[in-house]
């Protein structure tokens, strides 16, 4: 599914290191993150957010199955008639879970992909049987899978509340049918409304729903049209990102050819912000760049991942985070399944970070979050000031009115929230 956020790619001031180059990567891809334990912890606890007081984890499970490719999308997935079917996957998976450290009990599970629900119900079932079997979830405080609106129906999501699933992420990217077209989704409006209210009738009372802006052809009143539908069905969580354009898909081939031409960056600012003024008057809390949440849902899931986290990720291109190492599965169903077969690692690299790499690594990511952090928490939790990491780049960028600190809180200020990547890009 669509969850990025890459916003005036004209201000984006690339340092060619590895550190800045990871983590750029890591700031508009949500399965991936950084560790400070203890700081992680003590935002958690005074956020409120998680009832435990334990070191929050996650574990995020890659289904790599679409019934089509999106045209914008680089995530890693097969169709049907790219595959023999899931059944090796499922049983690959189980033997990952399997592996993982004994003591894992994750507090946040997100399925992603590809497309979780474009599974069977029998192999949704079996996917959900070999999580309970293989992982500890007495702590999971919020279980999440993702969904395309043309692949549900009541008998699959009885098999995942009954599974444990208790938050659904649908992508339903616009209710704009010629956008749809343009992004190459299978579904049109009606099945996304229909979609939504089936998940309510199943009983879900924890919706996401992920919108795209910037869509070539829609007008700013187009997309306040998609944003004023979105809050009429009002998920407990609407995440709003920008299109982007990935290298390699059949999106950003027809851009290059010059037959979409995709909105000015003026525009998309001007929208982004009419979006964001709209939601908050709808009563929607804007607490992350690209995140809206009302009633104090926010996604677990991510937050964990953007106040640095730790977690595992499970299946063909997912990536982990643990105990100071990073690493991700390799991108092919084949290998994956034949690595696990042969007890064989289905990663390659592994990265191992220094405390300082992870220290800057928070900053930037927690930065994400518009209320920003706490500057001693920060220092209790990394061992280092926000300034002795970065304290020129902060300071020019205070005097540029891209970040501020209001008591003792270094955040975004709201000019900076759709230039977000240039700061960050800045800061490491
Ligand atoms: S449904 Fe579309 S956007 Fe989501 S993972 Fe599949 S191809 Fe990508």
């Amino acid at each position: 599914m669509y969850r990025r956020h890459i916003c005036c790619t004209s201000l984006f001031h690339h340092k060619d290191t590895k550190i800045t180059k990871v983590v750029l990567f890591i700031v508009t891809l949500s399965p991936s993150c950084l560790c400070v334990e203890l700081f992680f912890k003590m935002n958690w606890r005074s956020r409120g957010i998680a009832p435990s007081s334990a070191v929050m984890t996650g574990l995020y499970i890659h289904v790599p199955l679409c019934v089509a490719k999106c045209r914008y999308c680089d995530f890693y997935k097969l169709t049907p008639r790219e595959t023999d079917g899931m059944a090796l996957f499922l049983q690959c998976l189980e033997i990952e879970l399997r592996r993982l450290p004994k003591d894992f009990a994750p507090d946040t599970v997100f399925i992603g992909g590809g497309t979780p629900t474009a599974l069977s119900p029998d192999e949704y079932r079996k996917m959900l049987d070999s999580i309970d079997r293989r992982i500890n979830l007495s702590n999971v405080v919020e279980f999440t899978s993702e969904a395309n609106p043309g692949t549900l129906t009541p008998e699959k999501l009885a098999v995942m509340r009954e599974g444990g699933v208790n938050r659904v992420s649908i992508g339903v990217q616009s209710f704009n049918q010629q956008a749809l077209q343009l992004l190459g989704r299978i579904h049109d409006a009606q099945t996304a409304m229909d979609g939504y209210r089936m998940l309510r009738a199943a009983g879900f009372d924890n919706v996401n729903i992920d919108l795209i802006q910037s869509i070539p052809g829609m007008s700013p009143e187009d997309v306040l049209a998609d944003a004023r539908q979105v809050a009429e069905l009002g998920p407990e969580h609407i995440s709003f990102y920008n299109l982007i354009y990935e290298s390699g898909t059949p999106l950003t081939k027809a851009r290059d050819e010059g037959k979409v031409i995709p909105p000015d960056e003026d525009e998309e600012a001007d929208n982004y912000f009419a979006v964001k003024a709209f939601l908050e008057n709808a009563g929607y809390s804007h607490y992350e760049t690209s995140n809206f949440s009302k009633g104090g849902k926010e996604c677990l899931h991510n937050v964990l991942y953007w106040q640095g986290g730790e977690y595992l990720g499970c299946g063909p291109s997912a990536h982990s985070h643990w105990h100071s190492k990073r690493f991700g599965n390799i991108p092919d169903l084949e290998v994956y399944t034949n690595r696990l077969l042969k007890d064989a690692k289905p990663f390659d690299e592994v990265e191992f970070l220094t405390k300082e790499d992870k220290a800057r690594e928070t900053l930037v990511m927690w930065l994400r979050m518009t209320n920003g952090f706490d500057l001693d928490e920060f220092k209790g939790g990394t061992g280092f000031t926000a300034h002795e990491l970065c304290g020129d780049s902060i300071e020019s960028m205070i005097e540029e009115n891209l970040l501020q600190c209001v008591e003792n809180r270094l955040s975004l200020t709201h000019d900076a929230l759709f230039i977000s990547n240039a700061v960050f890009s800045e800061l490491l």
